[in-house]
């Protein structure tokens, strides 16, 4: 049959890259929060593409917008201007504090870590970059450096002078006093052992305010005024990731801001293209200028891109017009709500966390022993895939329990439960 040839043709020409496979079907179009098949079926989009498509498949303003753009200016030699670049740069700014001011586009979320973390070397003139232990920030070698929710193993050596501290886990966390995640101690306890590694060349943290791919982890509130300390008390500079969480998705415009802090640098990849390949790396004045003084080079072929950055300011122009954080407070709420009742009914659901729309739950064997239950994670997914849903699972190498939730912010309150009456329905039947 036609799917049979699809499938060989595909078995033989393409590299696989990915640990759980392809997903079982030949996707034709998308459309909102909706998918469909070649058979005509539509599956719920509780994944937003790649984490990326933050208003939804072909979203009418995107569409105007790529179409115009290419038809007038598609690209340019890298060290020309356009005014969608300037304009999204000062359009950026707007939406953040100060010192945040200064931008450059780029294409994708490992390439803009690779210019913060070169940034944030060439600043302090230092080399030894500290991130969390399940970190996820590109599969880049400086960004795969600094990534640790995949597995390294067989791509030696590592760019040297990457160094970690725990995951504030506030649900695994083994740092506890009477009960509770004793966050303070572990940070202390992974300093500690980061002074003890260093080299004396620290230059950077960097962190997502809110892990997704590390198994939808938000450090508890103070961790990263805490942290902050920590970065000035040695002279680093704060990276802060929001591929995933920038730009609404949390119900902040920035995950950042909830924290109390501001970073040195900022990183913004994928919703920032909102299903398109754009990126952004935004810092100070004074990071900028230093920078610049020390002979700063990132000039990549689609650096400044007109059409990226047309892109960009309209996602920028429909979130700020729609009220888009309030959106996804509002359904959020709703997501976190269905789970939470989810939990009541589905003992196997351990933990319920996450903010705004994106929301993960962790599966157990056991509440009391938190045994990961992963087999039926791997179920779940499937099962809801059959039933017209698809969600994933957070990429820890070896933990295949927990689920993701991250619709785009356009989806409507009835697919919204729809898809969470599918989950419940999955639930179920990867348990019998
Ligand atoms: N940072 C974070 C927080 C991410 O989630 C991702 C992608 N999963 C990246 C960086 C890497 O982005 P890209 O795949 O566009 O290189």
């Amino acid at each position: 049959s036609a799917q049979e040839e699809f499938w060989d043709t595909a078995r033989r020409h393409l590299i696989r890259y990915g640990r759980g496979g392809f997903v079982p079907a030949i996707i034709e179009r998308a459309e909102g929060a909706h998918l469909y098949d070649e058979s005509g079926r539509m599956i719920i989009d509780f994944t937003s593409g790649q984490m990326s498509s933050l208003l939804g498949h072909s979203h009418p303003a995107i569409v105007a917008t790529v179409r115009e753009s290419i038809a007038t200016l598609d690209h340019l030699f890298s060290g020309m201007l356009s005014r969608p670049v300037v304009d999204l740069a000062a359009a950026l700014a707007r939406t953040l504090p100060e010192p945040l001011c200064k931008t450059m586009i780029l294409s994708t979320g490992g390439e803009s870590n690779e210019a913060a973390i070169k940034m944030a070397k060439l600043y302090t003139g230092k080399h030894e970059i500290v991130t969390f232990d399940q970190s996820y920030h590109g599969v880049t070698h400086a960004s795969g450096a600094a990534t640790y929710s995949l597995s390294r193993a067989g791509y030696g050596p590592v760019v040297p002078g990457n160094l970690i501290i725990p995951t504030p886990n506030s649900y695994r966390s083994v740092f506890r006093k009477d009960g509770v995640h004793d966050w303070q101690t572990e940070l202390d306890y992974g300093f500690a052992m980061v002074d003890r590694q260093s080299v004396g060349s620290l230059a950077a943290f960097i962190a997502e305010p809110l892990l997704s791919t590390g198994g939808i982890i938000e450090p508890p509130t103070g961790y990263f005024a805490a942290l902050r300390k920590k970065c000035d008390e040695r002279g680093m500079l704060l990276i802060v990731d929001e591929a995933q969480t920038g730009l609404c998705r949390t119900g902040d415009w920035y995950a950042f801001q909830r924290h109390g802090v501001v970073p040195d640098i900022l990183t913004l990849s994928k919703t920032l293209g909102a299903g398109l390949p754009v990126s952004a790396v935004v810092t100070s004045d004074e990071i900028e200028t230093t920078c610049s003084d020390r002979g700063f080079m990132f000039t990549t072929t689609h650096v400044s891109d007109p059409l990226a950055a047309a892109v960009g300011r309209t996602v920028l122009r429909t979130l700020e017009e729609g009220r888009f954080e309030l959106t996804a407070q509002r359904l959020g709420e709703r997501l976190r709500r269905g789970l939470l009742d989810l939990q009541q009914r589905h003992e196997r659901i351990g933990d319920v966390r996450g903010r705004g729309l994106l929301q993960g739950i962790e599966l157990v064997m056991d509440r009391k022993t938190k045994e990961p239950a992963d087999d039926y994670g791997t179920h779940v997914t499937a099962a809801c895939f059959d039933l017209g849903l698809h969600l994933n699972i957070a990429q820890l190498p070896g933990v295949n329990s927990i689920l993701r939730l991250a619709p785009p912010l356009t989806i409507s309150e009835p697919d919204l439960d729809t898809g969470l009456g599918i989950l419940d329905q999955a639930l179920t039947i990867a348990a019998e």
